[in-house]
């Protein structure tokens, strides 16, 4: 069984050459325990990294053929980058395995993964068994994020990052789908065949800094939200509905006011509807505009990523092409 890990990696000179180390260790005793095949691999995304990640990558790959490089022609984001290492891994993999680059994931829980695929399953999600390492801020908000993505009717698996079993056939599966918003997460489970679950305890990014600041982490929760569920936009046609029935209530009763000769100078009532109706109408515009604007980017097909250059073994054929555009 030929196992190949994919490794984003976004400017993680600091903590590449230990995760090599680590992850050398770990092909090592699996291919000699039998579990993997000897030409098994470990391929580091290059995300278009702007420190030495590149030139480390490419020393490691002329050090061991155990590693490849992928380099991307320009940063295009985590999930591009993922993306990315898996359809090129595709074909060349029996199965294949992704996790972060700083190896918060526990390396040792692969065992157990593999275990899993050899009984059968095409896709294993790496679920986190606590949180007690993350901070109370990043805690508090990833469990909004899970929270909001369930009640939105997304379906993920809860405290399940990227680290996760894919079969050759589940990548081949993946890549039909051609979306340029990418939200893997929320993707994996739609490609369906049997999935299991592995727990594990999430550690510490040794070195280095976290590449997902608030800024990207917002973006990344809206993305998800968006990408994969419509409901915002039925919940503003409800909303709409709502306001209809209190128009009509407020109508019956401005006319019932007026025909009894009551009628006050509205000056309050009306500055207030404005201001409230104008309110709602902007956040309208603005969730329909989300999703124009996501329409907008799908229609452009354009590739989700450019790979310039692929370090491999000779026997490699890997095909380099984005498969939703297919150039
Ligand atoms: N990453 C990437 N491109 C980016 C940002 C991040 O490939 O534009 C990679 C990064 O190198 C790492 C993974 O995505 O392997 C997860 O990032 P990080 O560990 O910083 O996120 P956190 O664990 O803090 O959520
Ligand atoms: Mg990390």
């Amino acid at each position: 069984m030929r196992l190949f890990l994919v490794l984003p990696c976004y400017n993680e000179q600091e903590v590449l050459p230990e995760t090599a180390k680590r992850l050398k260790e770990k092909m090592n005793a699996l291919t000699q325990s039998g579990t993997i095949a000897e030409n098994s691999r470990v391929l580091f995304v290059n995300d278009g990294s702007s420190d030495k990640t590149r030139e480390l990558i490419s020393a490691l790959h002329e050090e061991d053929a155990l590693f490849q490089g992928l380099n991307l022609s320009r940063n295009r984001g985590h999930q591009n980058a993922l993306l990315a290492g898996l359809m090129t891994v595709r074909s060349l993999c029996d199965v294949c395995i992704s996790m972060d680059a700083d190896l918060q994931d526990d390396i040792n829980a692969i065992d157990g993964m593999l275990e899993q695929f050899r009984a059968g399953a095409d896709i294993v999600y790496g679920v986190r068994s606590d949180r007690k390492k993350d901070s109370f801020f990043k805690r508090f908000t990833a469990r909004r994020f899970y929270k909001t993505m369930q009640s939105m009717g997304a379906e993920t698996v809860a405290d399940h990052a990227d680290f996760r079993l894919m079969s050759a056939r589940a990548l081949e599966a993946l890549s039909t789908f051609g979306e340029v918003n990418l939200f893997l997460r929320g993707l994996v489970p739609l490609v369906g065949f049997r999935s299991e679950v592995v727990y594990y305890e999430r550690g510490e990014r040794f070195a280095g800094e976290s590449k997902y600041p608030l800024g990207k982490m917002l973006h990344f929760a809206t993305e998800g939200i968006t990408s994969l569920s419509v409901r915002p936009i039925r919940t503003i046609t409800k909303l709409g509905f709502l306001i209809l029935f209190v128009a009509v209530a407020v109508a019956v009763y401005s006319l019932v006011r007026y025909f009894t000769g009551q009628t006050v100078p509205g000056w309050t009532t009306i500055v207030l509807s404005i201001w409230a109706i104008g309110g709602l109408i902007m956040i309208s515009l603005g969730v329909i505009g989300e999703y124009i604007g996501k329409i907008y980017l799908e229609t452009k097909h354009r590739p989700r990523y450019v790979i310039e250059s692929y370090l491999k073994d000779e026997a490699d054929e890997a095909d380099l092409r984005d498969p939703a555009v297919g150039q």
